[in-house]
């Protein structure tokens, strides 16, 4: 079972992506490592962000922390989405419980020039400890989730894996 301190942005954004995501990378399934959508991602990273001040707290690696406690997030995709805004949330709580007074996170997509602005809100805590418990909950299945409508998947790493069959 994940520990609520081990849950980090990756378990966030897979969760809201797909659960069955979510639960084949906890298991140690690992197909992104060579999946041409991310490495696109750490290119756009590498090339939008060359004097980003990463941020290490364990299981969850935030780009850029600013000196007005601003939480930077590039992404590759081409517009926000709820996954997205899930892990910014995450990382705001996760600075906040160590006593980083956050003001937010600025989410930045350089395909299409697009910013988004999230200046903290008081619920975001509670939504962050509710996605931290379904991440553990659903890890905790002994099955892997069904896979969602084969249209979601267009670009996910794991295609191959759950489509092979
Ligand atoms: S390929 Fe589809 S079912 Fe499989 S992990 Fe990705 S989104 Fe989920």
């Amino acid at each position: 079972m994940i520990s609520e301190q081990d849950v980090g942005g990756v378990h966030i954004k897979y969760l809201y992506h797909c659960p069955r995501q979510l639960w084949l990378f906890a298991r140690g399934f690992r197909p992104e490592a060579t999946s041409a959508t991310v490495q696109l991602g750490e290119a756009v990273h590498d090339t939008s962000y060359r004097r980003a001040h990463p941020v290490d707290l364990g299981s969850a690696r935030l780009d850029d922390l600013d000196g007005n406690l601003w939480v930077h997030e590039t992404k590759s995709s081409s517009r926000p989405s709820p996954a997205d805004e899930a892990q910014a949330i995450h990382y705001c709580y996760r600075l906040r419980l160590v006593g980083v007074d956050t003001q937010g996170a600025i989410l930045r997509y350089p395909k299409t020039r697009r910013t988004q602005r999230m200046p903290y809100e008081p619920d975001w805590d509670e939504r962050a400890r509710t996605d931290i418990a379904n991440v553990r909950t659903t890890v905790a299945q002994p099955l892997s989730p069904p896979r969602p409508a084969r249209t979601r998947c267009r670009g996910c790493s794991y295609f191959d894996y759950c489509w092979s069959q």
